[in-house]
């Protein structure tokens, strides 16, 4: 069997899409274009730039395994200074060379064994094989509010933060408390004349510290032995696998501790007792995504800020009504509302094997064999896709795992060995129905809350067992699932470069 030399397509240059490119290059494939709407790398980190913009995972741990950054400057990554490492990273690896940027691809249809492109500036593109680095969360959630139209301040989602808006001495009001939101109102309580959080439902927060690394420590860091060590990857890794097995088992002892750890935090935190009891949520902790803030309980007490629990009636020209008739008058009011989980490679228009439109298959909700892969749409293997892990812990290491798996299937298609690698719809349907079953049993589903973790019947939609049990089904795929009864066997002479 002959190695092919394949054209590969990724579809985005966010953190997904730039692991990919790296990849890919590394691997010796030489034909390949990322697409990437916009006019930068970078994804989510270069549509969130709201004030307070950080990661919740230990700086060190948010970077690709084989590109640390020394300079990170504090335990927990600016979004600023991720943006600039996405940027960085793209450059050393010689990958701005291979991405077009305003370049949105709207259609892919496989034919005669190609995927066929087409692309928003009215070009087109053919590929052997289609990568979807798409992201998540990208498609932000506007909240059904009243009269939002009428309101004659400044008014913006988080994602689209309007940085031309002066915020010092302004009223300010957040509409959400999830991540984005507790951040907000920690970076902007001691600038803002006012500043109101409107809660529908209150959340636990994890307390965490988020100190700066000396100059010193930034400099000793550029040893790789001694960032290795101050890493405590295996620590890190411990508390990785204890999170998700809190999430899957609400008994467990990491679950019971975590809880008992956000309600010291609120007990020891919030001095007025009625605030307290605004603040004390009414579900299980990690029912929605945990909140780590260093801050959070602090801000929120500050002599600006005010929480808001009263439901919102509606917005008005000057501001928000709340339900008890009071009228909040407001300079600028901003929507942490969060995003449309289910979007992935929407709005695409994406065909697969004889007709086969994705729409269909993802009618109820998306599906994927792994979070990977789907029967009838060969040879296209997302990152971070549907069903895939997501938590308080690194999606660039899920995507370097999910990355790993996705080159053994690439390899037998270089190989020549077969043509089309998709997997097998029973393959699809018997994952599918297992994971169902798990998820029920997780904090998401059990633990009394609503979330982006739900889908539109109310199930979790994400992975549903710990972190070792998605790590061992990257390691090797079970090819059955493909309808390729033999491991991979590659012919003397027709190895797979590397
Ligand atoms: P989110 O977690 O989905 O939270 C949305 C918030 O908006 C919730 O508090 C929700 O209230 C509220 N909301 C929605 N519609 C509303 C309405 N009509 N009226 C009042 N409140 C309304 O969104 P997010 O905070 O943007 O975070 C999304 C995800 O992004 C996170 O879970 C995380 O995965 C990621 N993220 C990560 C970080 C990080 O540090 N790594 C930071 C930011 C974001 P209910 O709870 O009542 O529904």
């Amino acid at each position: 069997m002959a190695q092919q030399d394949l054209r590969v397509v990724v579809l985005g240059a966010g953190m997904a899409g730039i692991l990919a490119g790296i990849k890919l290059l590394e691997r010796g494939y030489r034909d390949i274009t990322l697409y990437e709407k916009a006019d930068r790398v970078g994804g989510t980190w270069r549509e969130n730039t709201y004030p307070g913009l950080t990661c919740d995972v230990p700086s060190h741990h948010y970077t690709y395994s084989f590109e640390r950054n020394p300079d990170w400057t504090r335990h927990l990554p600016p979004g600023a200074e991720i943006q600039s490492y996405f940027e960085r990273t793209t450059e050393k690896y010689g990958l701005y060379d291979v991405i077009r940027f305003n370049e949105e691809a709207t259609s892919a249809r496989f034919e005669n064994g190609r995927w066929h492109l087409g692309l928003r500036s009215g070009r087109q593109d053919v590929a052997d094989v289609l990568i979807a680095a798409t992201g998540v969360l990208h498609k932000p959630r506007f909240p059904d509010i009243k009269g939002a139209d009428t309101f004659t301040g400044h008014l913006f989602h988080s994602a689209r933060w309007d940085h031309s808006v002066d915020l010092d001495g302004k009223r300010i009001g957040v509409i959400g408390n999830g991540s984005t939101g507790v951040q907000i109102i920690s970076a902007l309580a001691g600038r803002a004349a006012k500043i109101e959080h409107y809660q529908r439902t209150a959340q636990w927060i994890m307390p965490v510290e988020n100190g700066y690394f000396s100059d010193e420590e930034r400099a000793a860091f550029r040893d790789p032995a001694v960032l290795e060590q101050a890493m405590q990857t295996e620590t890190y890794m411990a508390g990785v696998e204890r999170y998700t097995e809190a999430v899957t088992d609400m008994e467990s002892e990491g679950a019971r501790e975590m809880a008992a750890i956000c309600l010291a935090n609120l007990e020891n935190n919030v001095q007025d007792p009625a605030l307290r009891e605004k603040l004390r949520p009414d579900h299980a902790p990690l029912c929605k995504r945990l909140i780590f803030s260093p801050d959070y309980y602090q801000a929120i007490q500050h002599p600006n800020a005010a929480l808001v629990t009263e439901g919102i009636e509606c917005i008005e020209p000057s501001g928000i009504r709340t339900r008890d008739g009071e009228l909040h008058e407001l300079d600028i009011i901003v929507f942490a509302t969060g995003f449309h989980p289910d979007c992935f490679m929407r709005p695409m228009t994406i065909t697969g094997r004889n007709g086969a439109d994705l729409e269909d298959l993802w009618h109820e909700k998306p599906l994927a064999y792994l979070a990977i892969s789907m029967p009838d749409f060969p040879n296209l293997f997302m990152l971070n896709g549907p069903s895939g892990p997501v938590g308080n812990f690194s999606l660039i290491d899920i995507a370097e795992n999910q990355w790993g798996y996705i080159e053994q299937l690439m390899d037998r298609i270089r190989s020549g060995e077969c043509q089309e690698i998709a997997p097998t719809r029973d393959a699809l349907a018997a994952y599918e129905a297992s994971r169902v079953e798990a998820a029920k049993q997780t904090v998401w589903f059990r633990g009394g809350c609503n979330s982006w973790y739900l889908d539109k019947q109310g199930v979790p939609a994400s992975w549903p067992w710990n972190y070792s049990r998605f790590v061992d089904m990257m390691t090797t795929p079970d090819w059955r699932a493909f309808g390729l009864a033999t491991p991979f066997a590659p012919k003397e002479g027709a190895a797979v470069a590397n």
